[in-house]
């Protein structure tokens, strides 16, 4: 069921998600898509299994999609008809499950005011995404950085590259936003974190600092 995104100390009257689904490979941890309406439609962020639940939504089904990395196509494409964009370097991951899916230089920006930002790191294309909306400034994460128990981490693996995740993390630490929405959580938490300016730079800065001292989150 698609829910609309609120928060006790914010409003973001646009935004709505889907219910949580598991993460296969991680206990307690679950994904959402998150669902923008625009004027000219309605813009899909994060492939979840709950994106398909969108298909009926008020203002029209999604047509695009934008993923912030290659991970996300573990669930198979939505029965949706729409299509999926990724950064150039992870379309060949996608494509083995998402075969439609195109690249960020082909997306046509004219269904929300977004900003797409090359992070890569944890996979040689990850991205996030810069959203205005009013007053918020909201960042959607993928899973380069989310909270773990209070905590804002990265997620190092064995294709990471340690060297270009710490250089994306410092330029993420200039950016000006005020609110982070990655695509995990743990079950139970809020899948919206508000922030102000000065703790988003120090706890993105934190990360970089464990990362270059060897740790892995
Ligand atoms: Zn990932």
């Amino acid at each position: 069921m698609l829910t609309q995104v609120t928060s006790n100390e914010i409003s973001l009257p646009n935004l709505f998600t889907t219910s949580a689904a598991d993460l296969p490979f991680m206990r307690d941890v679950v994904v959402r898509s998150f669902l923008i309406k625009g004027e000219n439609g309605t813009l899909a962020i994060y492939n979840a299994p709950g994106l398909s639940e969108s298909a009926t939504m008020e203002g029209g089904a999604p047509k695009t999609l934008l993923m912030s990395h290659w991970h996300e196509e573990m669930y198979g494409p939505p029965e949706l008809d729409l299509t999926p964009y990724v950064a150039a370097a992870d379309r060949a991951e996608t494509a083995r499950s998402l075969p439609n899916v195109r690249t960020f230089d082909a997306y046509q920006n004219n269904q929300a005011y977004i900003d797409i930002i090359p992070t890569p790191g944890h996979t040689a294309g990850s991205a996030m995404f810069l959203w205005t909306c009013g007053d918020h400034r909201v960042l959607f994460s993928g899973d380069s950085i989310w909270n773990h128990d209070g905590r804002w981490e990265a997620v190092v693996l064995g294709e990471s590259n340690r060297q270009n995740y710490i250089a994306s993390l410092e330029a993420i630490a200039e950016l000006d936003f005020d609110v982070l929405i990655p695509w995990v959580a743990r079950r139970g938490t809020p899948c919206v974190n508000v922030c102000d300016r000065h703790t988003a730079r120090t706890s993105v800065l934190e990360i970089a600092h464990r990362l270059r001292q060897g740790e892995p989150t």
